[in-house]
């Protein structure tokens, strides 16, 4: 038996399968879809292994497979065909594709490990007697060296050894396998005093077929540790290790309310149900206004699903699986569910993923990365907030979690329903082509009306307050508010807007060494951080330009404006959630807990509240500064900016009493501004899909992006005036090719930026010509350049 492995090296030369022998002792145990270590070369690696057959079309004489490590596949069927078609298509390599579909620990982690050949050298004392050595960062400096002298004299061999780091967590049981009469004689011959004992053995003879956990028995019975680990030396019970999960929800603190659905939503599921019964691949697009219910369809059509036998997926974007989002599906579905988002550890997605992997768990709710839960016989598959940005990985394999939910739909004939109070005006156009079936909720449920929002002009003196970034009419709306008993929340619209350090005296920004960026201000911390690379250092006093002290912070940050909010509110209590308050895991929770207890009257953050929140006392929105997010030099701009301000609206008002928004910005007359406040989505689509067609933008043309990056700028400019070149001569004169331009940030980590853009229309005629660039350039990779393919990347500058 041949076996067709997928090894763990990430590389053009590598990207395809290796013919590898399956020994005798291996041939019953493999199968398609393990992962197996394989000798490559000098090394041992990890791989997958692909396909396995009968002939090799190899002529030289095959390796043999060194060892199995899953005992059964990591990877079905779907998975394998997926990852082939995501390679292609996000100009990846399959390897990165498969371990993307992976839970983190099953990522191969290698061990060095040096082995003595010459007896000789065994009492070096860098050995300590044994005749080996593992090579780790831990060694010396001095140590390296003398490893590296004996290689070369041939005094020891370095292998390569696979680690296995998907540990299953387990606890400690005891079971019971005599009958209750030999339980009886053997307390008999105990002595009087040994009462712990005894009690332990009556419990047997009470449970005689039970297996149960040693933490149980010390709390039932009150005995300790060691008189449990006397019995099992006494040979009376037996020790076992059950396997466990590390569970990341444990209590439901929501309770279950289902609604009698209205008639939107009746008719929504209904056709969702349909398609799913049908085995139909439909792509259903629902554009519903915030508050309209959608949620409860998704949780309907779930449900519907689950009682056809089947299992269901859906995503969230990141941000909104707050805590109130999972227990509104956990309290519905209980045990079904498993939950996957980036709060948890490596320990704890690796146990979900194996619940859903045996059929345990039949819902799957996360974020981007969970596109790839391995549940089989799906039924629906649901993206929610289908516009979210973060759907897009921006990293190799560049995917978008949309394009791999439809793939999976055709995969599984089932639907996949795509939902959102502002869909992208991709899916959009393509509900207009009737590619996706659009479904329209236009009324929130119980007929509450859309919050009224009314638009302050800053540049209008007279609104501008003492206090600076708040107009006097917002200050009076959260006085009401505050009067009312009624909640508020305030966002400040922070893209590319935080503080940083300016000298008064010259001029100078502070920026980071490596990066052309500016350097952020962080108070609590007093330090100054880059957030592209991480480079921090403490706030100095004097200008390293000019050694004047007149360093200011300018910008806005939400602390400042917590502080100036503090001071026209003195007696209120202020929440404030943005990167800073919730790096700590669960700190998100607890700021909406206090929230939702009414702890507090002012929620103050960033765009991380414009989502998902569905608090009934919030009546009134603020947003601070609406402008931001439309400075950005992106086409989508405009449409990230009418996103945001419907979402951040949509959080007042949802229960029975009316909400109204405040919108503070110096373009008021933007269109995507001036639509959001009506909540006119069908409006602004029109406009914009003019704006796009005018300018040669998606939907109208596809887009790919590439990026040359190279140490020196020379050189990265260089070679992406040679791509351009390769480009010009290749692809059909349809094609718009545009820069090379510098990125927008230039320079990130030392190293410099150049990227060219693509417009067509036709993508059989660029893919081919990508993917041979893609080939052609891997050569450059050893000289220091990276070269990136991007499709449709969401952030182009
Ligand atoms: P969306 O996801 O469109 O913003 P949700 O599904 O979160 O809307 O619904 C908004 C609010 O209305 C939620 O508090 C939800 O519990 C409630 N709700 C949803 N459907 C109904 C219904 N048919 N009857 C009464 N309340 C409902
Ligand atoms: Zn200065
Ligand atoms: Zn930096």
């Amino acid at each position: 038996m041949i076996a067709k492995i997928i090894v763990d090296i990430p590389t053009m030369q590598t990207n395809r399968t290796f013919d590898y022998e399956v020994p005798v002792e291996l041939a019953e145990v493999i199968q398609k879809g393990v992962r197996v270590e394989v000798p490559f070369g000098r090394r041992k690696i990890q791989g997958f292994v692909d396909e396995l057959v009968d002939d090799s079309d190899f002529s030289g004489k095959l390796k043999p497979i060194s060892n199995i490590i899953d005992i059964q596949p990591v990877l079905n069927d779907e998975m394998l065909q997926l990852s082939k078609w995501m390679a292609d298509t996000t100009y990846s390599f399959r390897i990165s594709s498969l371990q993307t579909m992976l839970p983190n620990v099953m990522r191969a982690k290698y061990h060095q490990i040096a082995i003595v050949k010459d007896e000789t050298i065994k009492n070096d004392s860098l050995f300590a007697g044994d005749d080996q050595v593992e090579i780790t960062d831990k060694l010396t400096k001095e140590d390296l060296l003398k490893l590296k002298k004996y290689k070369i004299n041939g005094q020891i061999d370095v292998v390569y050894v696979v680690e296995n780091r998907a540990k299953k967590k387990t606890i400690s049981a005891i079971v019971n396998h005599k009958s209750p009469m030999d339980l009886e004689n053997i307390s008999a011959t105990l002595p009087k005093n040994a009462k712990s004992k005894m009690k332990l053995i009556s419990y047997f003879i009470d449970n005689p077929n039970s297996t149960t956990a040693i933490n149980d028995l010390v709390k039932l019975l009150k005995v300790s540790r060691s008189v449990i680990t006397g019995v099992v030396k006494d040979g009376i019970f037996e020790k076992v290790e059950l396997e466990t999960y590390r569970s990341p929800i444990n209590q439901y603190e929501e309770e279950n309310k289902s609604h009698i659905l209205n008639e939107e939503q009746t008719h929504a599921v209904n056709d969702i149900v349909e398609s799913t019964l049908q085995n139909k691949n439909d792509v259903f697009l629902i554009e519903g206004v915030t508050g309209s219910g959608k949620t409860e369809v998704y949780l309907n059509s779930i449900q519907r699903v689950l009682d056809n036998k089947q299992t269901a997926l859906m995503l969230v974007p990141e941000i909104s699986l707050t805590p109130q989002m999972v227990n509104r599906v956990s309290a519905r579905f209980k045990d079904d569910v498993a939950v996957l988002h980036s709060g948890l550890s490596n320990g704890e997605r690796y146990d979900e993923w194996r619940r859903i992997e045996r059929g345990e768990a039949k819902v799957v709710v996360g974020a981007r990365s969970a596109i790839f839960a391995p549940l089989t016989n799906l039924g629906v598959i649901i993206i929610d907030e289908e516009h979210e940005s973060s759907y897009k990985q921006e990293e190799n394999p560049r995917y978008h979690a949309r394009d791999i939910a439809i793939w999976r739909g055709k995969y599984n004939h089932c639907p996949v329903v795509l939902g959102s109070a502002t869909p992208s005006l991709e899916s959009r156009a393509r509900a207009q082509k009737g590619v996706y079936h659009l479904i329209r909720m236009k009324k929130r449920v119980n007929d509450m009306d859309l919050p009224a929002v009314k638009i302050v002009d800053m540049r209008d003196s007279q609104n501008a307050s003492e206090a600076g970034d708040f107009s006097q009419e917002l200050i009076d709306s959260i006085q009401r508010t505050i009067n009312n008993n009624e909640q508020a929340v305030l966002m400040l619209n922070k893209r590319g807007y935080s503080a940083f350090l300016m000298c008064r005296e010259c001029g100078d920004v502070l920026k980071c060494p490596n990066c052309d960026v500016s350097l952020t201000v962080h108070k609590d911390s007093h330090s100054l951080k880059c957030h592209y690379c991480g480079f921090e250092h403490s706030i100095p006093k004097n200008c390293p330009n000019c050694n004047s002290d007149k360093l200011r912070s300018h910008g806005t940050g939400t602390q400042k404006v917590q502080e100036q909010l503090q001071k026209i509110f003195p007696s209120i209590n202020i929440l404030r959630m943005d990167v800073d308050t919730t790096s700590k895991k669960g700190s998100h929770s607890k700021i909406l807990n206090k929230f939702a207890k009414k702890e507090a009257s002012i929620l103050l953050g960033t765009q991380m509240i414009a989502k998902g929140l569905d608090f009934p006392d919030v009546t009134l929105v603020g947003v601070i500064n609406a402008d931001t997010t439309l400075a950005i030099s992106d086409f989508r701009a405009s449409e990230r900016t009418f996103q945001l301000l419907t979402q951040v609206s949509g959080r007042a008002g949802r229960a029975n009493k009316a909400g109204h928004v405040i919108v503070q910005t110096y373009n008021p007359d933007h269109y995507a501004i001036q639509l959001a406040a009506t909540h006119d989505y069908e409006s602004f689509y029109k406009h914009e899909m003019y704006i796009r067609h005018r300018s040669d933008y998606p939907p109208f043309y596809y887009t790919t992006l590439i990026t040359v990056t190279h140490q020196y700028e020379n050189k990265a400019l260089k070679k992406a005036f040679e791509i351009k070149n390769i480009l010009n001569r290749d692809l059909i004169d349809e094609v718009i090719i545009l820069g090379p331009t510098p990125g927008t940030i230039s320079k990130i980590n030392n190293r410099y930026y150049y990227q060219i853009i693509l417009k067509y229309k036709n993508q059989n005629a660029v893919h081919e010509v990508l993917t041979q660039l893609l080939i052609d350039t891997q050569k450059d990779i050893q000289n220091g350049y990276r070269i990136s393919i991007d499709k449709e990347p969401q952030q182009l500058n």
